[in-house]
C-alpha cells in the first residue's frame, strides 16, 4: 500500500529504492512529531535508504531497515506511522534483488539513481563530435568520424551526452 484510493503504474525505469525513498520523505515531511517512531524512526529509514541510493549501503542495512520499519509500524499512534514503512516492506519483499544490485554492484537496474549511474560510448558511435562538445568538463575524446572515448573518472554523470547523441551509441546504467 503506497496511498489510497489510487492506482500507481510504475515500469523498469522507476528504481523501487528511490520510489521507496520519495514516498518516505513525504512521511517525514507530514509526520506532526507526536510520537518517537514516526518522528525518529521515519528519519533513521530515509537516512538509510539515502545512504543505498548513493551505493554507500551495506546488507546489513537491509537487516535494520526490515527491522525498524516493522517497529515503527507496530509502535506509531496514528495512521501515518502506522503506513509509511509500506512502501520500503512491500519493495523489499517484491524488489529485493533491487536493493541488493545498489549494495552489492553498485548499480541501479532502472537507470535512475545519478551517483550509480555510468556512461560508456558503444560501437554505434560515428564520430560525430556532438557529444564532445556539450560536455561541461571535456571528458569525451575522439576524432572526426571515429569512436569517441568518455573518461569516467572525469565524468560528473550531467547527462549532456546521452541527451545530444542522436545514433543510441551513449549508454548509461
Ligand atoms: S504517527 Fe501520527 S501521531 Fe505519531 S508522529 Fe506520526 S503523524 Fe504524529
Ligand atoms: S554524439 Fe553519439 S555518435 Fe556523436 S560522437 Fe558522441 S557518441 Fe558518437
Ligand atoms: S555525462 Fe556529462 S560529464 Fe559525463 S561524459 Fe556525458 S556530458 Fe560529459
Amino acid at each position: 500500500m503506497m496511498g489510497s484510493g489510487g492506482m500507481i503504474v510504475l515500469d523498469e525505469d522507476d528504481c523501487m529504492v528511490a520510489v521507496s525513498k520519495f514516498y518516505l520523505e513525504f512521511t517525514v515531511e507530514e509526520s506532526c512529531g507526536k510520537c518517537t517512531p514516526c518522528r525518529i524512526g521515519n528519519k533513521r529509514l530515509l537516512e538509510i535508504l539515502e545512504k543505498i541510493t548513493k551505493g554507500n549501503g551495506t546488507m546489513e542495512d537491509l537487516e535494520l531497515l526490515r527491522e525498524l520499519a516493522e517497529t515503527i509500524k507496530d509502535t506509531s499512534l496514528c495512521g501515518l506511522g502506522q503506513t509509511a514503512p509500506n512502501p520500503i516492506l512491500s519493495t523489499l519483499d517484491n524488489f529485493w534483488d533491487e536493493y541488493v544490485a545498489h549494495i552489492v554492484d553498485k548499480r541501479c537496474p532502472a537507470g535512475s539513481c545519478e551517483d550509480l549511474l555510468t556512461y560508456s560510448i558503444n560501437d554505434k558511435c560515428i564520430g560525430c563530435t556532438a557529444c564532445a562538445r556539450v560536455c561541461p568538463v571535456s571528458c569525451i575524446e575522439g576524432k572526426v568520424k571515429e569512436k569517441h572515448v568518455i573518461d569516467t573518472d572525469k565524468c560528473i554523470k550531467c547527462g549532456a551526452c546521452y541527451d545530444i547523441c542522436k545514433f543510441g551509441a551513449i549508454d548509461r546504467g
